[in-house]
């Protein structure tokens, strides 16, 4: 293995531990443990040090535990679905493609969650998405959020991808996106790799950069479908 492949591993799995910057924050050991990442081997079972691991790592997916609780009702039906306002203030594209992948998962159950943007170019969305060159900073995404209740604080939701990582690679631009909005949707990581991995993986290299059907399956027990 090259040096410059190990880089964008190593760079990945810091990328995703940092993701979940609350966290990140609050637990001294995610600091060593990046350390950890970029000294160490890189390999499928690296997502073993991530804050996944122990004894829910293989779980096919994982909640937070925070949920968009706002909901409107389909006409005629006893249909609920949960509009999320989002804007994509990037130049990235694989934005607007992570909000219709976790809205219609190419494979796995249907939910009834609902990103869809006003297109109004303010920071008043439920989730708003900046990119910047934010430097060598160890994360290719970073989102945040604040809750209460086990829901999602309206207009918390921020999602910051570093071009420094993920300019002009497309699969890394559409991981990231979908990585994160995932994290804004209540996912949390987990960590093995198959083919079609989850996006909630927290390191990159099981190579999956769609919404996969595990993920489908945690969006669908957060928001069920048709409620
Ligand atoms: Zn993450």
């Amino acid at each position: 293995m090259t040096d410059e492949k190990k880089r964008s591993m190593f760079a990945v799995l810091a990328s995703l531990l940092a993701a979940r910057g609350w966290r990140w924050r609050l637990a001294p050991l995610a600091a060593a443990l990046s350390m950890l990442a970029f000294s160490g081997g890189a390999g499928a079972k690296d997502c073993y040090f991530e804050d996944c691991g122990g004894s829910n790592n293989s779980a096919c997916w994982l909640g937070e535990g925070v949920r968009w609780c706002q909901y409107s009702v389909i006409n005629g039906t006893n249909c609920r679905y949960h509009q999320v306002n989002v804007y994509n203030h990037t130049g990235y594209g694989a934005v607007n493609t992570a909000w219709q992948q976790w809205n219609y998962p190419p494979v796995g159950p249907a939910n009834s969650v609902f990103l869809k943007t006003d297109g109004i170019n303010n920071y008043n969305h439920d989730i708003d998405y900046d990119w910047a060159y934010y430097g060598y900073t160890g994360w290719w995404g970073y989102a945040t959020w604040s809750s209460a209740g086990g829901c999602f604080t309206r207009g918390s939701g921020h999602v910051r991808l570093n071009r420094t990582y993920i300019e002009g690679n497309y699969n890394r631009q559409l991981i990231t996106a979908n990585h994160e909005t995932g994290h804004e949707i209540g996912l949390g990581h987990v960590c093995y790799c198959t083919p079609g991995a989850p996006v909630m993986i927290p390191c990159l290299n099981c190579g999956n950069s769609n919404v996969g059907s595990c993920d489908a399956q945690g969006a669908a027990a957060i928001y069920p479908n048709c409620q």
